[in-house]
Parts: C-alpha cells; sequence; structure tokens
C-alpha cells in the first residue's frame, strides 16, 4: 500500500508536536473533541433543511473510549464525517488558521524546546501526535457508502483504505506512546483523568462528551442475610456525561472566571493573546438573544488585508447557523469577535434571507450601541487599557468616520484620541475642548509624521505662543478625518497652516495687507524665478520667527499629498497646489530684496533656496538633492 506524504508544512509543524517537549500535552484532547463538536455542527447544520439527515439535535453525541488493553483512546463524533479527498486534504495539510499563525510565529529553525505556545494556540489534528506514536481516524461521510481509514505513525506520511463503519461520523484512535520516566502518557486512559480534562477544556461543548465509567457499589442487603453478613461489592459500567454543555455565554458573567472567559476565547477564535475586553450582553424583549463579545488585545496580524473577515459567531438555540456573521457588526467594529446566540431567528432560513430580518438588524443595532458605550466606559474608567485598545484598533475607528461620508461620526468623535502640544498623553476631543481657553476660536492641528517635527514646525510657533493646544496628526487617515468632522461641539477644526487660523484684529488686518503691498516686487520675483512649482508666493501671515514655509491651496494637502504618493506611484499629474509663505520680518526677506538689486543672479539663488528650505521643513522631496547641496555651497564661497 503506497504512503502519501504529508505537505512540507505540515510535516514541520507534525515534526513539532511529535518530537515536542511541551508540558501540557494534555490539550490534545481539546483539540480533537473541538474538531468532533465542528463536526457534529455540521451535520446539525445540515439537518435543518435536508430531512434525509433524519437526527434531532439530541441525537447527536462524543463518545470518549479507552482501551487499557490495547492502550487506544478513542474519541467518536457522529458528526459529518470525511470522504477520501476530504481525508486526504484535511489531514494531509494544515488546514487551520490557527495552525498556519502557530507555525508563521515560529521561525524556521525553531527547535521543538522553544515552544512554550503550543497550548496558548489551537495547533489542532496533528496535537495528538504530541502524545501518540501512531493515529488512525475512521470515518463515513454523512451521504456516502464507503468508510476510510486513515493511518500514520507520523512523519513518513500516512495511508488511507476501504474499511467498514456503520454510520456517519468519525473515530478518532490514539495510539499512546509508551510510558517514559517523565511521562505517563498511560495516564489519558485513566477514566479520572480523562473526566477532569474535559471539565476542564471542553466543558462548554454544546453535544454530550459521553464514557462508560467503571465503578463499583455495595450490593444490596439479601433480606435474609445473618448477623454475620459481610457487605459485599462489585463492578458495574454507568454512561456519564462529563461536560455541563452549558454554553460559556449562556452563563451568568459573575459565574465565569476571567480565566476561562479567556481560555474560551483562545480556544474559539484562535488567539494567543488573552482578549483585551469581555462584552456580555442579555437581552430580552422584541428579540432575545445572549452574546458574548470580546476585543482582542492586539491587531489581528491580517487585520488590514483581505483575507481578514469581519463576523460573529450565530447560533440559534445553540445550533450554529453561520460563523462570521458579518451583518452583526458594523465596519467601524470589525475587530470584534464574539458569539450570538438567539431563539428568534428561524433555524430554517437561508444564509441570504437571514441578512435581511428584522430580529438580526435589532441584535446588530444594540450590540453596536453596547460595545461603543463599553469603550467609552474603558475610556473614562481605565484609561490605559483604552490606550492599548486605541493602539490596536484606533485606526479602523478613524476609518469609521472617513467612510460613508461621516455618517457615523457622532457616533465615533468622542472616541478618538490624538497625540497633542498639551502633553506626553493623548487626548480627547472633549479634553481639548475642555482646556480651551476663551479667546481661542478655533481646534488646531497639525499632520506629519511625528509629533516632536510637528511641534518644531515654523507655522505652530504662534499657535503655540498664543498659549493655544495643537493636535498632532501622525496617521494618514488623520487629515481625511479632520476632513469630515469639520467642527466640534460648535468649534471649527483648523489647519494651522491655515491663513485665517489666528483671527487679526482690524489694525493687523492693514498692517499685513500694507506688508502684502510693499513686498509684492519679491513675491512676483519668487514667482517668476520659481515658475510653475509654486502656484504662488505670499506674504506670510502664519509664520512668527521663521522664514519659510510651504502650505498648499485648495482641498488636497500636503500631508494627503504625501499620504496619495505613498498609496500610488503614478499620480497622473495630481498634487497639491504648493504656496511658499514668507516671513516679510525675517531677515532673510530684507537680504532677498536687497539682492534683486544689486545681483539678480545671486537672488536667484536665495530664491531656490529658500523654496527648497520650505520642502524640507514641510518633509516633501527635494527634487535634486545635489542641486540644493550645491547651491548652498555656492553661496558658502
Ligand atoms: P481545524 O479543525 O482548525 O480546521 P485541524 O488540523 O484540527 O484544523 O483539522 C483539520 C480538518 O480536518 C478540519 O478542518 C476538518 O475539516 C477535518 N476534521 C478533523 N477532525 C474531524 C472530525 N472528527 N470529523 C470531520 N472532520 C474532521
Amino acid at each position: 500500500m503506497a504512503k502519501k506524504q504529508f505537505k512540507a508544512e505540515s510535516k514541520r509543524l507534525l515534526d513539532l508536536m511529535i518530537n515536542s517537549i511541551y508540558t501540557h500535552k494534555e490539550i490534545f484532547l481539546r483539540e480533537i473533541l473541538s474538531n468532533a463538536s465542528d463536526a457534529e455542527d455540521k451535520l446539525a447544520y445540515r439537518a435543518l433543511t435536508d430531512d434525509s439527515v433524519g437526527m434531532n439535535r439530541g441525537d447527536f453525541k462524543i463518545v470518549i473510549t479507552p482501551d487499557p488493553i490495547a492502550r487506544t483512546l478513542t474519541i467518536s463524533d457522529n458528526g459529518i464525517g470525511m470522504t477520501k479527498e476530504e481525508l486526504d486534504a484535511n489531514l494531509g495539510t494544515i488546514a487551520r488558521s490557527g495552525s498556519r499563525q502557530f507555525k508563521e510565529g515560529l521561525d524556521a529553525e525553531a527547535k521543538p524546546e522553544d515552544i512554550d505556545v503550543i497550548g496558548q494556540f489551537g495547533v489542532g489534528f496533528y496535537s495528538a501526535f504530541m502524545v501518540s506514536d501512531a493515529v488512525t481516524v475512521v470515518t463515513k461521510p454523512f451521504g456516502g457508502e464507503t468508510a476510510y481509514r486513515w493511518h500514520s505513525t507520523g512523519l513518513d506520511g500516512y495511508t488511507i483504505t476501504e474499511c467498514d463503519k456503520s454510520g456517519a461520523g468519525t473515530d478518532v484512535i490514539l495510539h499512546l506512546k509508551p510510558d517514559t520516566e517523565d511521562e505517563k502518557y498511560g495516564d489519558y486512559l485513566e477514566e479520572y483523568q480523562i473526566q477532569s480534562l474535559v471539565k476542564k477544556y471542553s466543558d462548554y461543548i454544546h453535544y454530550p462528551i459521553e464514557m462508560l465509567l467503571h465503578k463499583s457499589r455495595q450490593k444490596p442487603r439479601p433480606e435474609d442475610a445473618g448477623d454475620d453478613y459481610r457487605p459485599e461489592w462489585e463492578d458495574y459500567t454507568e454512561w456519564a456525561t462529563l461536560n455541563s454543555m452549558v454554553p460559556l455565554w449562556q452563563r451568568k458573567k459573575d459565574d465565569v472566571t476571567d480565566d476561562e472567559y479567556a481560555a474560551f476565547y483562545r480556544e474559539k477564535f484562535q488567539d494567543y493573546d488573552k482578549p483585551l475586553d469581555v462584552i456580555k450582553v442579555s437581552a430580552e424583549g422584541t428579540v432575545s438573544y445572549e452574546a458574548l463579545l470580546f476585543i482582542p488585545s492586539q491587531t489581528p496580524y491580517d487585520f488590514y488585508t483581505r483575507e481578514y473577515e469581519k463576523g460573529l459567531q450565530l447560533y440559534s438555540s445553540g445550533v450554529l447557523i453561520m460563523d462570521k456573521c458579518a451583518d452583526l457588526l458594523p465596519d467601524y467594529l470589525r475587530f470584534v469577535k464574539g458569539v450570538v446566540d438567539t431563539q428568534d431567528v428561524s433555524l430554517n432560513i437561508s444564509r441570504e434571507m437571514l441578512q435581511h430580518t428584522r430580529e438580526l438588524k435589532v441584535i446588530a443595532k444594540n450590540l453596536d450601541k453596547k460595545v461603543r458605550a463599553e469603550l467609552e466606559k474603558l475610556l473614562r474608567d481605565d484609561r490605559e487599557k483604552y490606550e492599548a485598545f486605541w493602539k490596536a484598533f484606533g485606526t479602523q475607528m478613524k476609518y469609521g468616520i472617513v467612510s460613508n461620508y461621516g455618517v457615523d461620526k457622532d457616533k465615533l468623535q468622542d472616541l478618538l484620541l490624538f497625540a497633542s502640544s498639551a502633553g506626553e498623553r493623548q487626548t480627547t476631543l472633549k479634553e481639548y475642548r475642555e482646556r480651551m481657553p476663551e479667546a481661542q476660536q478655533f481646534i488646531y492641528y497639525a499632520s506629519g509624521e511625528d509629533a516632536n517635527k510637528l511641534a518644531k514646525l515654523p507655522q505652530a510657533e504662534r499657535i503655540l505662543d498664543a498659549g493655544y493646544e495643537i493636535l498632532y496628526l501622525t496617521e494618514d487617515v488623520d487629515e481625511f478625518t479632520m476632513q469630515v468632522l469639520g467642527e466640534y461641539d460648535g468649534k471649527t477644526i483648523k489647519s494651522i497652516n491655515a491663513e485665517d487660523a489666528l483671527p487679526e484684529t482690524e489694525e493687523e488686518k492693514k498692517a499685513a495687507e500694507e506688508k502684502a503691498e510693499s513686498g509684492k516686487a519679491v513675491l512676483d520675483f519668487l514667482k517668476e524665478t520659481l515658475g510653475e512649482r509654486i502656484k504662488e508666493a505670499r506674504i506670510s501671515r502664519i509664520l512668527k520667527s521663521h522664514a519659510v514655509c510651504m502650505v498648499s491651496d485648495g482641498p488636497m494637502s500636503l500631508e494627503m499629498e504625501k499620504y496619495l504618493r505613498r498609496q500610488h506611484a503614478d499620480m497622473g499629474g495630481m498634487q497639491a497646489e504648493r504656496v511658499l509663505e514668507i516671513n516679510p520680518d525675517a531677515p532673510v526677506f530684507a537680504a532677498l530684496q536687497s539682492a534683486m538689486e544689486s545681483d539678480p543672479e545671486k537672488a536667484k539663488k536665495y530664491a531656490e533656496l529658500l523654496y527648497c528650505q520650505a520642502l524640507l521643513i514641510a518633509e516633501l522631496p527635494l527634487e535634486d538633492p545635489s542641486a540644493y547641496t550645491d547651491l548652498v555651497c555656492s553661496l558658502m564661497v
């Protein structure tokens, strides 16, 4: 019989499992039981629409059979089973995203002893090899005629042969390794040990996990027993259900420990980290449901890729209807994971129809509110935790503001955090607003890559000197967010680059106009020299001690241009309209003015120089850096 080879990456994981010296090998049972439960789920779902399944919810179960003589542990389910092709594909390759993630988390040279994280990941079927030196899987697919036997003794591959099996379902038979000094693999055949592992890891599985228990009891005292009767004992067996089957989300929050929630979360959503926050919702009314939601503590590795799918698991009366029901979450909360269980969604409804049901919409609306309320509470009561949340998912919340033309901005604006000139800590708009002096008319922001650099921008000086706070926007999406917000609590949000960022008195206005008038020749000269590179040169009203800065005119800001540049290499000629601002009070202004008269060639060089400096400050690329350095040098000699 020809042996088939495992796929390369599966082989690697298998190798790690076989040679693992990980101390909590016991988690293999959780993994196998969870697969069995999934298989039951699949058939139970099928039964809803397919009468030929002929099974009711109560008919599904998982049976564990330890056999000390054969030294095998068998886990049987009457779920969907596998076809030959599925056997080949599912057990010959890493299927599970968790396992893949696990594998990616390991560097190629990882040794078995490096792996202390096995228990945290769902590592799936192959974990059986931590405790077994051979594994047999006997399976018959629902609706199929033939049963198959998959067998593997490890790295050298596996075989698939036909065999006999009565009903649909799967038996996973683990041939336990021999005991060693350190590891008593035989313990996994002990009934008490199996009972306690099921309780510990798989209690909430909503199908009964049954085992035949061997017990002994005193025989009843015979009626005619004399005074010298000695009690007699007899052995007997009794089926027992090892798990309580109450899903975690059906239990009251007070009855569940943080560790239980964390374990459930890890197992169900294959996340190595503990959840940042757990939200339990229990609703009764027009639509009744239980929901258990989790906010992850880290951005999932694929969060910003197409692979990432938002959604909550949807159960109807304990039957899994949909693994990722997207309609239960708004996009800005797409990081939320969890489970919703309701009796009010019909079991027989198709997935397409489901999305349009009123019940689902009611649930989605409530959950949206609950999650936002929870985030607001965190922000208020546990700032540190909120900041951790913000670090992981703040960008997503800002996208929430920007998308759909800002329809959700009122819901989200008070959840935003920004770096600010007011201190080390990030601030909310509300806090900013509360700090605003009476005279301050606008909410100010500056945008760029780094808050420290923003604080030193020439344009920032006079705002800061006026005693006003500036929000430092350092993410691509920030400036769009501000544009969509437009204002907050009656105050317009303004870039420090805006000409009217600081309101001027009539006198100041007049003085500025006069300066512009008298500097006109300089401005014309600058425009003439720099040509199309700038839209215009302007006497600055936003600079205080510095000489020049670059701002933009029109709807596209320089930051947006930079963002677009990063997104698409080819901008199709789109760019922000640049305006070179020059400070009429800066000594270089006078220097330029006099050079224009005495040495026009030199004056042209000055114009170039000022232009390049404005680009540098704005962190825009110089068109020709070496020409720039030549220019500086030529002015030095
Ligand atoms: P995961 O369960 O996360 O997908 P596993 O490595 O544990 O990853 O299992 C691989 C696949 O094998 C499963 O996705 C499933 O399709 C199949 N499988 C495993 N156990 C069973 C079972 N008892 N019944 C039916 N299919 C199973």
